[in-house]
């Protein structure tokens, strides 16, 4: 259940900002998180969000847009310790494939010119694999 500020019930991206379900979070502030996908499309696939629950980004108070994309900011320089090519995405809508109704975006890295979303499915983010990343992200 949601209780915190802005927070909604059985939202699973509120549980994550409030620290009552997992993630292997990468930084934090007082309005943002940004954490590692658990279904990464490729190494060190990140979704930054903000703490404040919306379905989409016109759902936010200006203020929560704007430490948005300055937490993607931060994000963009440490996944550039990867790699210097990767997208930055938003889904917006079941149409658009938004399938958690929180406001995120993807920061995912690419190696190589091989299309990620085409081939087979995703694997499941294993913990060894998280933690180095965690150590290979971390701040500094
Ligand atoms: P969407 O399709 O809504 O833009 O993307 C949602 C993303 O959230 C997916 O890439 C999915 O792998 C990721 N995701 C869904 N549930 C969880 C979770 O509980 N923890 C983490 N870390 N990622 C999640
Ligand atoms: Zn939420």
């Amino acid at each position: 259940m949601g209780s915190g500020p802005g927070s909604s019930a059985a939202c699973i991206f509120c549980d994550i900002a409030e620290h009552r379900a997992s993630a292997h979070i990468v930084y934090e502030d007082a309005s943002t998180v940004a954490f590692l996908d658990l279904f990464p499309y490729t190494r060190g696939h990140l979704l930054v969000i903000p703490k404040r629950h919306g379905a989409r980004i016109t759902e936010l108070p200006f203020d929560d847009q704007i430490a948005l994309v300055r937490t993607l900011d931060e994000i963009c320089r440490r996944v550039e310790r990867l790699t210097s090519d990767y997208h930055v995405s938003l889904n917006a809508g079941a149409k658009a494939g938004q399938v958690v109704f929180h406001v995120h975006l993807h920061v995912i890295p690419r190696y190589t010119e091989e299309n990620p979303f085409l081939g087979p499915g995703r694997n499941r983010l294993r913990d060894d694999d998280a933690r180095e990343l965690l150590r290979e992200l971390s701040a500094g």
